[in-house]
């Protein structure tokens, strides 16, 4: 299916219009009617949205400002249906400007106003395409290992560059993530205006945090749309890669669907494996011999039928808390074995569809996908990070890191209280102690505590002492009977690029160089792995703000600024420069020490073994975007 994009026609009636308006999200759809009209007169002082703040509905437009801002709507939108209004080109960045002011409180400072524009796409384009193409008379091949969303990217970015590559995908189907994560109610957590490429806005997500199927279907229409399946090698996993100095070329060993092995040579790689993608079991006494099936979350065995069974659950991270309301549904008996409880944000919304009207005049009303998804980029930019940054002087460090930590805990302390206000037991076991947004904080609509109150649910706080034949054994001496065991235990997020071989320069190998602590220059380089790029690598996961796409956008743009680099040059690699790369991760590593998840010592797949957060950026969305615009010849050796 094609990505469906705005439209731009209208051509319905007066009442439909109206009752369009009835879904309306107001704050952006004026500025998107402002500016499809060019009268900038609708954004009236009067009617400014009270703030960005997440969760407050319209924006907390009072309910006069929103009968007003319908009426001017409904004008505008006539007008645009009856041609009434010519509008001339302006420059977008006046627009912008002008716009932000109104929606934010505040005018959009000069040095983030390329960023907007770039998020904000505005008229469709796709401002971060690469403004060049490859020479064809260079033979210059890349491989891309993996055709998940950052896969995906790469690949639509190298074509549009004119760069010959191969993806090598071990699933069957693009989509990465969204392919294996099959887990009842698998859903992403941010909203999917933003949650989707900059460049290919659609205007019919059926929910506002879209469901795993219809991400799974996005990424197929866009490696449809962008003609990249036949550069697709399914079902082929990658056992090696290693660098030849004398060529400049990379050597993958490739196990095909066959079995067979096979050599693929090329140029440069790009590894988008995701930091997400190998299940971890946990390390518990007895495990083997559990007499019933059990699997983890992401390998999720849809044979296995729960209903009338007894489920022990093992892990209450976000993917737990999301199939755990939909498999109490159909066991017999689910008991929960948490070990550390969930910091949850209320979102109201989270599971709901996306109104007729507003997905109409996502359609219908130019500018006006782009204006919500500003509106969310705005939200969720920096949104949090200001509370999760140490203050050296807090002396409640026990609960929080700061001020405004602590003003975060209160909101979501509040929230939970009032989930189990009846529940005093129940309450107990889920509040938190540690300070929020040390770990991955939860989105929550009221589905944890209707579900942790269910007859059929019990919530385990005593830790797991053995599995048994028969279940699960708890510190106690417990044993509490199950049929089937689901892990909810996470991913070995620290053993990146595991388990594929890496060798680069005089055949260093990359987990030895790594000693269990990956590290990257802009998350993407590495000193002795000449022309080997990785996307969502070390220090490219965010915790409190933005979206994993935004970052993946900066990570490729990059990505192709060195490949451009290095074929301008006429040499055969680029290789990070070993002083660039540790001055740079010494900034990545202070930084996250002053953060929240620096500091905590709850439990987290943050931090790896020796203890360093090798997963988290610490800094706000633009300091990515400004860092990778474009790269710096004098930070690599060109050989
Ligand atoms: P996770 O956050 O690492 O959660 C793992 C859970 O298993 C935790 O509750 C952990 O407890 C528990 N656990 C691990 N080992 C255990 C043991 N030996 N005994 C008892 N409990 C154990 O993994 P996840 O839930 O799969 O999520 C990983 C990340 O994937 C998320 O942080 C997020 O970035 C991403 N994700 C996103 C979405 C989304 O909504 N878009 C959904 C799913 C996942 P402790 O907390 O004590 O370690």
């Amino acid at each position: 299916m094609a990505i469906q994009r705005a439209t731009l026609t209208i051509s319905e009636d007066d009442a439909t219009i109206r009752q369009s308006l009835e879904d309306a999200f107001l704050p952006a759809l004026l500025p998107a009617l402002a500016q499809a009209t060019g009268d900038f007169t609708l954004l009236r002082a009067d009617l400014k949205p009270a703030g960005v703040s997440p969760g407050v509905a319209q924006g907390g437009m009072t309910a006069e400002q929103q009968e007003a801002a319908k009426l001017i709507a409904f004008e505008a939108l006539r007008n645009l249906r009856d041609g009434r209004v010519q509008t001339a080109p302006r420059p977008i960045e006046e627009d912008v400007r002008r716009i932000s002011a109104w929606m934010t409180g505040s005018a959009a400072s000069d040095d983030y106003i390329p960023l907007l524009i770039e998020e904000l796409a505005p008229g469709g384009e796709d401002l971060r395409a690469p403004k060049w193409r490859k020479d064809p008379a260079i033979p210059f091949t890349v491989a891309i290992i993996g055709a998940g969303m950052s896969g995906i990217l790469a690949a639509i970015r190298l074509k549009q560059a004119a760069v010959p590559f191969v993806i090598v995908e071990k699933n069957a189907d693009v989509g990465g993530t969204w392919f294996e994560n099959t887990y009842p109610g698998a859903r992403v957590d941010v909203s999917n205006a933003f949650y989707s490429y900059s460049f290919a806005q659609k205007t019919d997500w059926p929910k506002h945090f879209s469901t795993q199927e219809v991400l799974l279907n996005y990424f197929r229409d866009c490696a449809e749309e962008y003609g990249l399946r036949e550069h697709i090698r399914f079902g082929t996993e990658v056992c090696s890669a290693t660098f030849d100095k004398r060529s400049g070329n990379w050597s993958l060993r490739l196990r095909t669907p066959a079995g067979a092995e096979e050599t693929l040579a090329v140029q440069a790689v790009i590894s988008a494996v995701g930091q997400l993608n190998q299940p971890k079991l946990p390390d518990i006494a007895g495990m083997n011999s559990f007499a019933g099936p059990s699997f983890h979350s992401a390998r999720w065995d849809h044979s296995v039928d729960l209903r009338g069974k007894r489920v022990a659950v093992i892990g209450t991270g976000a993917s737990a808390a999301q199939f755990i309301p939909v498999i109490a549904e159909e066991a017999a008996q689910l008991t929960i074995f948490q070990r550390t409880p969930n910091w949850f944000a209320p979102v109201p919304h989270y599971h709901d569809e996306v109104p007729a009207g507003l997905s109409w005049l996502f359609l219908h009303v130019p500018h006006y996908m782009h204006w919500y998804r500003f509106w969310l980029f705005w939200n969720t930019t920096d949104g949090l990070l200001h509370a999760a940054k140490v203050d050296e002087s807090w002396e409640h460090r026990d609960r929080s890191v700061s001020a405004a930590n602590d003003e975060l805990r209160e909101l979501f302390s509040a929230y939970i209280r009032g989930q189990f206000e009846d529940r005093p037991d129940l309450l107990e076991k889920v509040l938190p102690k540690y300070p929020p947004a040390s770990k991955r904080i939860i989105l929550d609509n009221g589905i944890w505590a209707r579900t942790l109150k269910r007859a059929n649910v019990e919530l385990l706080i005593d830790g797991i002492r053995e599995i048994t034949p028969r279940g699960v054994v708890t510190c106690d001496g417990v044993e509490h009977p199950a049929d089937v065991i689901v892990y909810g235990t996470g991913f070995q997020a620290s053993k990146f690029l595991t388990p594929m071989t890496i060798s680069g320069r005089g055949g260093i190998d990359l987990n030895r160089q790594w000693d269990g602590d990956a590290r990257a220059y802009m998350g993407i380089t590495v000193p002795n792995f000449p022309n080997f790029f990785m996307l969502y690598g070390p220090n490219t996961n965010i915790v409190v703000n933005g979206s994993i796409i935004y970052f993946s956008e900066c990570e490729v743009r990059y990505v192709l600024g060195c490949l451009r680099m290095l074929l301008e040059s006429g040499r055969n690699a680029i290789d990070c420069r070993r002083e660039v790369h540790d001055a740079y991760n010494e900034r990545i590593d202070r930084a996250n020490r002053e953060r929240v998840w620096g500091v905590a010592t709850v439990n987290s797949w943050y931090r790896n073994q020796k203890g360093r957060v090798a997963q988290n950026w610490p800094f706000n969305l633009i300091d990515y975007w400004r860092q990778t615009l474009e790269p710096n010849p004098a930070d690599y050796e060109f050989i």
